[in-house]
């Protein structure tokens, strides 16, 4: 199985209109129609606990609901080498903690998918900065090497980690 890269991303401004714009704006307050984040104080956050806000609310799609609809990353993590083979449980743990911790936070941030690849794992994010966050969570750990590449006009980050036994 080769590296999965998207093949054709389609063109964005990347302004307000760009449906994947993380910064844009939407009217106070928002829910998402697919995860229940609601968009307040300018930043989409999990509402509190039995919080209702009503049939009228505004609905939108948050822009990660609609990466993880379209399928459409801002980020991947590849994970491979010989000491990632033997540790793979130990470290994929370490990733699902850092994970868990990151979106209970940041509604934003979230694992769109885990995949096998040929020497390892593929991890698709929905934001560049949640993938070098797992690569640095990742590193830190278990040291390796670590390489951070980030496409401009992509608006993409592939961070990649590696460490072979010795
Ligand atoms: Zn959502």
């Amino acid at each position: 199985m080769a590296k999965h890269v998207p093949a054709a991303r389609k063109e964005y401004t990347w302004e307000s209109e760009n449906p994947y714009y993380e910064k844009k704006k939407y009217p106070e307050p928002t829910v998402c129609e697919d995860c229940g984040a609601v968009y307040r104080d300018g930043r989409w956050q999990w509402p509190q606990e039995g919080e209702n806000f009503g049939p009228d609310v505004n609905k939108a799609l948050c822009p990660a609901c609609r990466r993880k609809r379209d399928k459409y990353p801002g980020g991947f993590v590849y994970l491979s080498g010989s000491f990632f083979k033997e540790k793979r449980e130990e470290i994929m743990n370490r990733i699902n903690n850092t994970v868990e911790e990151i979106t209970a936070q940041r509604p934003l941030h979230r694992i769109l998918w885990i995949k096998e690849t040929e020497d390892g794992v593929e991890i698709a994010t929905t934001t560049e900065r949640f993938a070098r966050h797992i690569g640095e969570a990742v590193y830190s750990a278990f040291k390796g090497e670590l390489d951070v590449n980030y496409n401009e006009n992509e608006k993409l980050a592939r961070v990649f980690w590696r460490r072979d036994l010795p």
